[in-house]
């Protein structure tokens, strides 16, 4: 059987830095063999430059909003972000998925092998289909009054079914600020023990449309029609106010959690809800408010951060390095391979994946890819 060997400048295993002078053993296809010291690999060991590591798990996406590239400027705060978002959605399906199609590629030049995506139609269908990448794809469903709620979760239930014959896939709410109780409580009865994602604390607004219930979310319901005078602010936080509506879950993901604080950390740690991962997409963040996650975040869960991109409408390109390179500037302290293990390890194991991706176990098929100067070189 043809091995391939690599050893690079440093080795990383998807959860920690292997001895120095180790090298990597996989099969031709990728399967991993075992990682040994440099003595004992025998011959034709190739050499590379760089940090070799898994192949990267990009967390959170929309692969359907690809079309939206540069068509909202940075900066432009959320909610008027939020607005430009659904002015811009129509394209035409032949322009949605050639954008999607490069995007996907895009994903897989940058090292990525995996991808938690968000969606809201059937438009990333067929590109899915044809993908090496492995998605699962969260179908988003949202309405934050009442009586919509039977019927919105019965679309989002007509997609999941088209989703879950190409992979796996779950239905799970947009976020705290637009999504009804009764529609929460739908998507919580649906498939108990299943993996579920929320945008969440995305913007301060957010959180102030629940404390107090004075904030420029308001003004997305006014722009949109929504009539929200009904609304009784519970004085906590958007994550307090809605978590125990996702109780079932055995797993979820939190995406973004910008306005997270160490009370919103203690809370959730005291609810019976399943394993709970921080998602974060510091690009999206900066580009949409400039804002970046809370460092006290990033520094006590390291065991539960992964990475996101979020979508081409917010953001300069679908590549998990340009994600680590931002946190690694805001916060030079975070070890490097913490912010390997987030991108890798952690990646896996919240969308489920990590029997096959994330870490370099054998048996395993997680890609190998190198690392030099924030420059990713796909090898296998
Ligand atoms: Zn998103």
């Amino acid at each position: 059987m043809a091995y391939r060997k690599f050893r690079g400048t440093k080795l990383f295993t998807g959860k920690s830095w292997a001895p120095q002078d180790s090298v990597l053993i996989t099969q031709s296809n990728g399967q991993v063999e075992s990682i040994v010291p440099i003595a004992e690999a025998g011959d034709d060991i190739q050499p590379v430059e760089g940090i070799i590591s898994p192949g990267f798990i990009n967390a959170h996406c929309h692969l359907e909003l690809s079309h939206m590239a540069g068509k909202i400027p940075p900066h432009t705060g959320m909610i008027p972000f939020l607005l430009s978002v659904m002015t811009h959605r129509q394209a035409s399906i032949e322009a949605i998925q050639e954008a999607s199609y490069h995007a996907d590629q895009q994903m897989q030049q940058e090292g990525i092998v995996a991808v938690g995506d968000i969606c809201n139609t059937l438009n990333s269908l067929d590109i899915k289909k044809l993908s090496t990448l492995k998605y699962h794809s969260f179908v988003e469903v949202s309405g934050f009054i009442g009586a919509t709620a039977q019927n919105r979760f019965e679309q989002a239930r007509t997609a999941w079914q088209k989703f879950r014959e190409i992979g796996p896939a779950s239905i799970s709410p947009h976020a705290p600020y637009s999504v009804s109780p009764e529609l929460f409580q739908l998507i919580n009865d649906f498939d108990p023990g299943t993996l579920l994602t929320m945008h969440n604390q995305e913007s301060k607004a957010e959180n102030d449309f629940f404390i107090s219930g004075q904030s420029p979310m308001r003004d997305l319901f006014t722009a949109i029609g929504v009539n929200v005078d009904f609304f009784e602010p519970p004085g906590t936080t958007s994550m307090q106010a809605v978590l125990s509506y996702l109780n079932k879950a055995a797993k979820l993901i939190l995406v973004h959690n910008v306005v997270t604080s160490p009370d919103d950390l203690a809370f959730l740690q005291k609810q019976p809800i399943g394993e709970t991962y921080f998602c974060v997409c510091p690009g999206a963040n900066q580009y949409i408010n400039q804002s970046i996650p809370p460092g006290f975040l990033l520094k006590s869960q390291v065991d539960k951060i992964v990475i996101g991109t979020d979508s081409l409408a917010s953001n300069h390109q679908l590549s998990i390095t340009e994600e680590l390179k931002l946190l690694a500037g805001f916060y030079p302290e975070i070890p490097l391979e913490h912010l390997l293990q987030w991108a890798t390890y952690n990646g896996a194991k919240a969308l489920n994946m990590e029997n096959k991706l994330g870490s370099f176990e054998k048996a395993k098929t997680p890609g190998v890819i190198t690392l030099k100067d924030w420059k990713v070189t796909r090898l296998l």
